[in-house]
């Protein structure tokens, strides 16, 4: 099936970026959040995020508002109506997922596949919502989308080969690399990287070093971008645990067990850059 029109549901953080590289790649898409407010809001950032790129060269005033005419925001999936590729990314809560997975069968054209952006819960699960779970899968974009060169694409228990086949073949026409994981908890991306950034916080409650220290060894002897305390503090501190639960009682191996020091901060309210302080302090601009 060629896909050309596409619905993306929820038009937060990841949304937002996921509409904004359909629209830039050539699709129709329709972008559906929960208030014409909020709808308004999800615009006003693609337009902002795509101002940015044209400021720095890489996108034309031209595609910019060739990007834009593709682009449409509404209030309910049922005005998105017709769309032969669906994703959503509505809040990491299974019941919600579930439910715009079933709203999504309804109104899709038919043979469409739905694909879902989480980023820990099972993909088998949330396909058991619909009548035909082989053309359900997950596609999880990384953040900031625009920017990120990564899909991991995961195939849930019954996803078919040729859904899995057709997302890998989306992923390229939208300029990312696609890689596949089976639906195991945390799949490959957060089962790697959330282990890594418990641990850096164990180091830090057991006294091995200080914060600055931890991140400045990560940082400059493995080459990475940034320290995992300040990518915990990006990530949030909420999200991080809320991942390392799912490992831990997905694999109910206590090699996943969440750090205590990352509990206590979490229940401190120190959620890292969103709340203005995590290992970090974050002044409002
Ligand atoms: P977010 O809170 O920024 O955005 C969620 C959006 O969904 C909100 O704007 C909300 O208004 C909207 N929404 C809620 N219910 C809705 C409904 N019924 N219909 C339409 N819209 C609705 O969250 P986010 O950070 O963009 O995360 C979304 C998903 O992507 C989650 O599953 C998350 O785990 C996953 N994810 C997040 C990241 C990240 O770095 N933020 C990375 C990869 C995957």
């Amino acid at each position: 099936m060629t896909i050309r029109r596409v619905c993306v549901v929820g038009g937060g953080t990841m949304g937002s970026g996921i509409a904004h590289v359909f629209a830039q790649r050539g699709l129709e898409a329709v972008l559906v959040e929960s208030s014409s407010a909020l709808a308004d809001k999800a615009l006003a950032s693609i337009v902002r995020n795509m101002d940015r790129q044209a400021a720095k060269g890489t996108l034309s005033a031209a595609d910019k508002e060739a990007a834009l005419k593709r682009l449409s925001v509404v209030t309910s999936i049922e005005k998105a109506a017709g769309f032969s590729f669906a994703v959503e990314a509505v809040p990491e809560n299974l019941e919600l997922k579930k439910k715009i997975f079933c709203e999504l069968e309804i109104h899709a054209a038919a043979g469409a596949i739905l694909a879902t952006n989480t980023s820990s819960l099972s993909v088998t699960e949330i396909a058991s919502a619909v009548k035909d779970p082989s053309r359900a899968v997950g596609m999880h974009f990384m953040n900031p989308v625009p920017v990120m060169a990564l899909v991991e694409i995961i195939r849930g228990l019954q996803t078919s080969d040729e859904t899995h086949r057709t997302v890998c073949e989306l992923a390229v026409r939208l300029g990312k690399t696609p890689a596949s994981a089976r639906d195991f908890p945390g799949f490959v991306s957060n089962r790697v990287l959330m282990p890594m950034l418990n641990e850096a916080i164990e180091c830090l409650r057991e006294g091995v070093s200080s914060r600055e220290d931890i991140d400045t060894i990560m940082r400059l002897g493995m080459a990475h971008p940034m320290g995992p305390l300040q990518l915990a503090d990006y990530i949030g501190l909420d999200v991080c645990l809320a991942i390392m639960e799912v490992l831990h009682q997905g694999f109910g191996d206590s090699k996943y067990r969440p750090s205590p020091l990352l509990r206590q901060m979490v229940r401190a309210g120190r959620l890292g850059v969103k709340s203005g302080r995590g290992f970090y302090d974050y002044p409002k601009k």
